[in-house]
């Protein structure tokens, strides 16, 4: 039987995640996400696939994010025509976050046309890379599939989704034919984290394309996180200013909110703390982390679900749907906590929020997330004295604090620990994809060291031939 794996998104990258298996001449694509980073060069990426959409055969979402799902419009819209397989709180993720990026891709280009008219330029010449019109034609394609159900995806090829612990619904898989079995492990999440279960073990495999992220990093035990939360929102409260929790509206969000819960219940915070969940965005994934208890850990079953409890709902806190609302939040006079999107500080309502704490040096911000370069995120976590935001300058004179517990990535110790499981013997290549440059040598490296033969850093495009 003939194998071979080209990557044609996230190698030597984060972003942009797609992998082709072909297995007896069937093209599989694994991902189509997009490309995130330098506008110009990542709409080329974005726009122009590297392979003909009409040629893939059958293609998986590992799960929800952006980086894996965002270019599935773009696939169906130049001729794929086969089935998409994915978890079912991954289709329901998907969905939401296909419609707010082409939401946001329309606004931006409303945008763009306002600004060259005020300049009297003529209106710039881009298209969307597809609209809100284009996703039905997506999600009717989508076929769940249930963690550890083998399912025929093509005559003869299966596919097993095994948790991979990242966000709800995220999956490793396994592709099996013939007796061969090619593992892919999506973004492997992290051991002991709140809500979802640790990476499972898929069971042994020929061949491994891992992903590696943080190759060249250690996180902090979540287990100390809750206290230095529970600290600087009790000094926070005392000063009578507010919290600011810029948090990624998939995942980190929901974690923060069952934590906060946890901290209520246990009396560590002040009854009359109010906490607010302002972000559109951030309130319909909830809904769709209430609704997938099939993806609970063991600790929040206890906990909420044997007592019939919601974990994401408690008496302090308030979800805010409205922009009136929203603004209102600007003249609350007592402390309170308020959790708010985008995660990076690049867009949305916590930008409001920022512009009206940031100057008041009762108030904490308090950076929860991976801040990339070149965002208002990363200047405030860098404590930056001056930073603008929408065009304004603004001295800081708020507190901030850095927490890097928060990770829904494996670090190079826990990925290594996910593979001690597997079969040297029978694992014969491992590919290393979605990583920068020094996290894929790295981790390349450890791997070597830790008696793993054949580990390639795959490059892009290049096919490679395994059996
Ligand atoms: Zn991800």
């Amino acid at each position: 039987m003939n194998i071979s794996f080209t990557s044609y998104g996230a190698a030597r990258e984060v972003t942009g995640s797609k992998h082709m298996v072909t297995i007896s001449g069937k093209n599989i694509l694994v991902d189509c996400g997009l490309f995130q980073g330098k506008r110009k060069e990542a709409d080329e990426k974005n726009r122009n696939l590297a392979f003909d959409p009409a040629s893939v055969d059958c293609a998986i979402l590992t799960h929800g994010h952006l980086d894996h799902c965002g270019i599935y419009p773009v696939l169906v819209k130049n001729g794929f025509r086969g089935q998409i397989f994915c978890t079912p709180s991954t289709a329901e993720i998907a969905t939401i976050v296909m419609n707010d990026s082409a939401r946001i891709q329309t606004s931006d280009i409303q945008y763009l046309k306002k600004k060259a008219a005020q300049k009297g330029l003529p209106p710039p010449d881009i298209q969307p890379l597809y609209t809100e019109a284009n996703i039905p034609d997506v999600t009717a394609r989508f076929h769940t599939v249930d963690y550890r159900k083998r399912a025929e995806i093509l005559p003869g090829i299966y596919c097993t989704f095994h948790d991979a612990g990242h966000i709800l619904g995220s999956a490793g898989i396994v592709l099996e034919s013939g007796g061969v079995r090619f593992g892919l492990s999506g973004d492997l999440g992290r051991s002991a984290m709140p809500i979802l279960r640790d990476p499972e073990f898929p069971g042994d495999i020929d061949y491994f394309v891992c992903e590696s992220t943080y190759g060249n990093r250690l996180h902090d035990e979540m287990s100390t996180a809750e206290d230095e939360v529970a600290a600087a929102v009790m000094e926070t409260y005392r000063r009578g200013g507010k919290v600011i929790i810029p948090a990624f509206s998939i995942g980190r969000t929901q974690e923060i909110i069952y934590l906060f819960h946890r901290l209520m219940d246990d009396k560590r915070l002040p009854h009359d703390l109010a906490i607010y969940v302002d972000s559109p965005m951030s309130v319909n994934i909830t809904e769709v982390f209430k609704r997938h208890e099939e993806c609970y850990d063991d600790d929040i079953r206890r906990r909420f679900v044997e007592h019939r409890e919601n974990p994401f709902g408690f008496s302090q806190l308030k979800y805010i749907a409205s922009v009136e609302e929203s603004k209102s939040l600007n003249s609350l006079k007592r402390p309170a906590v308020i959790i708010s999107a985008s995660g990076m500080c690049e867009s949305g309502r916590v930008l409001h929020h920022l512009a009206n704490n940031i100057g008041d040096p009762a108030s904490l911000i308090l950076v929860v997330g991976f801040m990339a370069e070149h965002t208002l995120g990363r200047r405030l976590a860098e404590k930056q004295r001056v930073v603008r935001i929408f065009g304004e300058e603004y001295d800081v004179l708020a507190r901030l604090k850095n927490l890097n517990a928060f990770s829904a990535h494996a670090d190079y110790h826990e990925t290594l620990k996910h593979m001690e499981r597997f079969d040297k013997t029978r694992l014969k290549n491992v590919f290393l994809v979605h990583g920068e440059d020094d996290a894929l040598s790295k981790l390349r490296d450890r791997m070597s060291t830790a008696g793993y033969t054949n580990v390639t850093i795959a490059e892009p495009g290049t096919t490679y031939t395994l059996s």
